[in-house]
């Protein structure tokens, strides 16, 4: 079945003399493989848009059995020369990338994921995001948007709200030994209060917490705004990476997301 629609190229590979293949996230259809017969050659049917971080509309076929799809025709919409030309940029939209070909994002949900990405890649271009924050930002917020955001109110042991007995005024005393303070269970997917200290979880601050639920109702367009003291961004890094491999399977090892 014959298609056209708006993508982002992912990755490009080539393969025989001519020959191209690409990883395509389509907003209606998740990422898609595709060749291109010919592409290293054609540059009519496929002007400038063979190309890793471009966003083109892309005309899709089948070959005759109908296994494999066939890239017909591509036209360039916008190829960031923002990102291009700024190597510590392209390295944070290289990881961004890398995690949403890891996710294998199906056609169900695609499209939050696609219009994250694409204000993502918007705002890297017009403005910084701490290279420290930008993949944690990107990771949680795409997890949460694939329905997997944790509730940040009750306790997920003892149902009470997990605030209650916290000061908020004084942040509670965080080691990352001990329970005390408010807790992450990344089993039990969410907050566990001062009173369930038996339940094994990451130390989260107060401060934390809230920067959780921020990412939450954020946008990209937020995250320029964002700094974080170092021991908090720990406690964040760590609760993120250790919920992103449990809901989704993949964890970052060597410049890459390997499924676990
Ligand atoms: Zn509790």
């Amino acid at each position: 079945m014959e298609f056209t629609e708006k993508a982002l190229v992912l990755k490009v590979g080539r393969f025989r003399e001519s020959d191209i293949w690409l990883r395509l996230f389509f907003a209606g259809r998740g990422v898609v493989t595709a060749f291109a017969f010919g592409g290293s050659r054609s540059t009519r049917r496929f002007c400038g848009c063979l190309d890793q971080l471009v966003l083109g509309t892309f005309r899709v076929g089948s070959n005759r059995r109908g296994t494999y799809k066939v890239l017909e025709e591509g036209t360039l919409l916008h190829a960031f020369p923002g990102l291009r030309s700024d190597p510590r940029k392209l390295g944070l939209v290289a990881h961004c990338l890398k995690f949403v070909e890891a996710v294998q994002i199906g056609s169900q949900g695609a499209r939050p994921v696609f219009d994250l990405l694409l204000e993502t890649l918007g705002v890297l271009e017009m403005s910084e995001v701490g290279a420290e924050l930008l993949p944690l930002l990107f990771k949680a917020k795409l997890t949460f948007e694939q329905g997997l955001k944790p509730d940040l109110t009750l306790c997920v042991r003892c149902g009470r709200p997990a605030w209650e007995h916290v000061c908020s005024d004084h942040e509670p005393q965080v080691t990352a030994t001990s329970g005390a303070g408010l807790g992450f269970s990344v089993e039990r997917g969410g907050l566990v209060c001062v009173n369930c200290c038996d339940v094994e979880a990451e130390p989260l601050s107060i401060g934390a917490v809230r920067t959780l639920e921020w990412i939450s109702s954020s946008r990209p367009a937020d995250w320029p705004r964002l700094a974080l003291e170092p021991e908090m961004r720990r406690q964040l890094g760590r609760v993120v990476d250790r919920f992103v491999a449990f809901h989704l399977g993949l964890r970052w090892e060597h410049g890459m997301y390997r499924k676990i």
